[in-house]
């Protein structure tokens, strides 16, 4: 077995092996859980797991009851943050299905954060077969409210029992589900925006494009001052101009012009590649409008919120799907985006994601995965 960084290995193309839990929630208990969850809060019965090490690669893939993990306090992640993540939903259709969303984009993407941080890249078809085990036996926990979804959470740590600083050779790799509402309770509300100056998210040829949980630690303290000011997210500049839009602590951010044209960050490597972003450029473009992918600086941000030339700012993820930008502000400005209020671009693409992701409306790019 090779020691060095990247470490090939054949799928694993088996079943997932079940072990169900005792004394899973009874039907009252999970209707009751799942009927209006606040987002990450309550989890389904099972997980996903499988095992990695460097000598057999992945190994016994299984469904096992959701509980607490067993660690080695000398377990690297727990010194060394080695650590990925991905988040994806899978919703519940009016015929009954179950189905996601892009599910082998988080796969892939999975693959690359796994390479930036020396752990294991898990196969494309091993992550899914995990999501579809998963959901084969917790699918029941997936809420029917509008808007609500069963959020995955497929996460992969090094489990390596030793202080010294090295590749990870131990690794395990977990799906938990947890069951959602709407993101937004009773509608859509427009968001603050700080934009950050001092700190910075993500520097050139640093961890930014990699979903690994140091970049989540670290946006906490800005996050928490940005609170202090009265702003509820953080937009992040480039770390080496300070001058260049890059995205927030967890969504990507896209600029619509008072002509139509629409803005967004170029992926420069500390952006992290969005899904909900790369599927809004396709949306947006196929709806004639004219999408440019570039730098954005600071000054023709605040100059043109401030003229009227920037009509909308919204964000985008997962989670929050696409969130209007009303305020944004920072140590030198404070301005009131467009009327202050969701704006035409931000909620009609809103809502033809939407609606291709619960079954309103036809999947013309073939993006939704059945699962279940
Ligand atoms: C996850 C994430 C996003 C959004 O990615 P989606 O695939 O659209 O959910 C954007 N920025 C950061 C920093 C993220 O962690």
């Amino acid at each position: 077995m090779t020691t060095t960084s990247s470490t090939p290995v054949a799928s694993t193309a088996e079943a997932f092996r079940v072990i169900r839990h005792e004394s899973p929630a009874t039907d009252a208990e999970r209707a009751e859980r799942i009927a209006n969850p606040k987002f990450g809060v309550v989890f389904s019965d099972h997980m996903a797991r499988m095992s990695w090490d460097m000598d057999r690669g992945w190994y016994d893939p299984r469904i096992e009851p959701y509980a607490p993990l067993q660690l080695d306090p000398a377990s690297s992640v727990l010194h060394y943050a080695s650590e990925i993540f991905e988040g994806l939903k899978a919703y519940r259709w009016e015929d009954g299905t179950i189905r996601t969303f892009r599910p082998e984009e988080n796969a892939k993407r999975f693959q690359r954060s796994a390479w930036r941080m020396a752990l294991p890249e898990l196969p494309v078809e091993d992550f899914m077969a995990a999501i579809r085990a998963y959901v084969a036996i917790d699918g029941h926990w997936t809420p029917t409210a509008e808007y609500s979804s069963l959020y995955l959470r497929p996460f992969l740590i090094a489990t390596d029992v030793f202080l010294g600083l090295r590749q990870p050779k131990k690794a395990e790799f977990l799906v938990i589900g947890s069951p959602s509402g709407p993101y937004f309770a009773g509608g859509v509300k427009p968001v603050s925006i700080w934009v950050e100056q001092d700190y910075h998210r993500a520097g050139p040829g640093g961890t930014g494009a990699a979903k690994c949980g140091g970049n989540y630690a670290s946006s906490l303290r800005p996050q928490i001052e940005a609170g202090e000011r009265g702003y509820e997210q953080v937009l992040y500049l480039d770390a080496k101009s300070g001058q260049v839009l890059e995205e927030l602590g967890g969504m990507n951010v896209f600029v619509v012009l008072k002509d139509g044209t629409v803005l967004t960050p170029v992926l420069t490597g500390n952006l992290l590649e969005g899904v909900t972003r790369s599927s809004i450029i396709q949306l947006l473009s196929d709806d004639d409008l004219k999408v440019v992918e570039r730098d954005i600086t600071l000054t023709e941000l605040k100059e043109g919120v401030a003229s009227g030339e920037v009509a909308e700012v919204f964000a985008c993820g997962t989670a929050a799907v696409v969130t209007p930008v009303s305020h944004m502000g920072s140590k030198d400005f404070d301005l009131q985006v467009g009327d202050g209020q969701p704006g035409e671009v931000t909620m009609k693409v809103r809502k033809t994601l939407t609606d291709i992701q619960y079954g309103r409306a036809e999947d013309a790019y073939g993006w939704m995965e059945i699962l279940a």
